[in-house]
């Protein structure tokens, strides 16, 4: 049994901020959180003390795609075009290319580069979509935890069942302790719809899944035209899907709504929220992606008021200029300057672990929760030490299980 404790001017806890607080923590977990008016522990022989720092609980990125790091921001030059339909197909078509391209080496480089990027932005849980063939050891070797979700992908039914029956195969066999692995839809409109029944009614919540993403998928479901649906009446002939919109397929043919963790959400209506809000759903936002691709305005402030559980996520670097958490963060704050650092603070933590259904285990500094903690240094007195994480491109210390990266 190994007993520590850290000593920090600041602590973001759910109860407010601790000044000059304490935690104690045995082997991976916080085991006590004490404040300036409890007798500080001294007994404790392994301080580290931190004076002039905030601590804050790791940050968890709830959308990732790992395995294209490798493939990089893709210059926006390369899919020009006005029609943001076009422009956001392109973009697939150009990704779908890079992507093949690339050597198991190249994925591996990029997958560890990407957690290099993600660690040093404070990010310690991550959840990140793979592909059926994506190298798995770099993300369950690295520091962090959280859910690998495995895409089940295919327009065409051979094709989604061959991938869906083998990563249920994986699943099968799967066993780590930081690391869950899960199969789930990519998309609604990319996935035959008997396949996308299958992982809502025999897989496990949550199904992270892009939903109301783009005008092309808008368009694809409202007017059964445009980009994408040329792009899947190319690959299959027809349009598998009749419904309105993706959400209204699974609500319609009874699925399991309440499963869905429901990445982007761009393009949803008032009676959406509702529905969401209704089946607990939670939506992940992601800034970066959302700004490259020119999306119509994400309905933040529609979403918060229905009472919605947001996450954010950094999608990949193919859509994003950076890997970069604390990016994310500094963009929401710019495009919604009424939000209070506390929302989106807490979009950042703990709800992106209730989003991953792990808040048991991470999301806050609490007595019971694992010992993730990230920290900034307050250079200046007179800044709020809650600006912090929205004004640095780094975390100044982190510890991930109780174990220290960054000091
Ligand atoms: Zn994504």
């Amino acid at each position: 049994m190994s007993v520590k404790s850290i000593k920090a001017s600041y602590l973001y806890t759910p109860k407010g901020i601790i000044e000059d607080g304490q935690i104690i923590i045995e082997n991976d977990q916080i085991i006590d959180i004490l404040d300036s008016s409890n007798a500080l522990n001294n007994k404790i022989q392994d301080i580290e003390i931190k004076n002039n720092f905030i601590l804050f609980p790791g940050f968890i990125n709830t959308h990732c795609h790992l395995e294209l790091t490798a493939v990089g921001p893709i210059p926006e030059h390369h899919l020009y075009s006005k029609d943001k339909s076009e422009f956001f197909v392109n973009w697939i078509q150009e990704l779908v290319k890079s992507k093949n391209l690339l050597t198991e080496d190249e994925k591996i480089k990029g997958i560890k580069k990407g957690i290099d990027d993600l660690l040093l932005s404070g990010v310690t849980t991550l959840g990140d979509h793979v592909s059926f063939n994506t190298p798995l050891d770099p993300i369950i070797n690295s520091p962090l935890k959280g859910k690998i979700f495995a895409e089940t992908i295919g327009a065409i039914d051979e094709v989604s069942q061959d991938i869906y029956h083998h990563l249920c195969q994986i699943k099968e066999n799967w066993q780590h302790d930081r690391f869950d692995y899960q199969v789930i839809p990519h998309s609604v409109h990319a996935v035959y719809p008997d396949t996308l029944k299958k992982c809502f009614n025999e897989q496990s919540s949550p199904l992270s899944c892009h939903l109301a993403e783009s005008q092309a998928e808008f368009d694809y479901f409202d007017s059964k035209s445009g980009p994408m649906a040329n792009l899947v009446r190319n690959m299959t002939g027809n349009l598998p899907y009749t419904s309105e919109t993706g959400l209204d397929f699974i609500n319609k043919t009874d699925l399991s709504l309440e499963k869905l963790l429901l990445i982007h959400g761009n393009y949803l209506s008032t009676d959406d929220f509702k529905l969401l809000a209704d089946k607990s759903v939670s939506i992940v936002h992601c800034p970066g992606s959302w700004e490259y691709f020119k999306h119509q305005n994400f309905n933040l402030e529609g979403a918060l008021n229905h009472h919605i559980n947001i996450a954010i996520g950094t999608d990949s670097i193919a859509s994003n200029t950076k890997l970069n958490f604390l990016h994310e963060l500094k963009l929401i704050r710019e495009k919604y300057p009424n939000l209070n650092a506390k929302t989106i603070l807490d979009m950042a933590t703990i709800n992106g672990a209730k989003a991953l259904e792990i808040d048991h285990q991470v999301g806050s500094i609490e007595i019971g929760k694992k010992a993730d903690l990230v920290g900034f240094r307050i250079k200046n007195n007179e800044e709020n030490p809650l600006d912090l994480p929205f004004t640095n491109e780094k975390v100044d210390f982190l510890m991930i299980d109780g174990k220290t990266y960054l000091s």
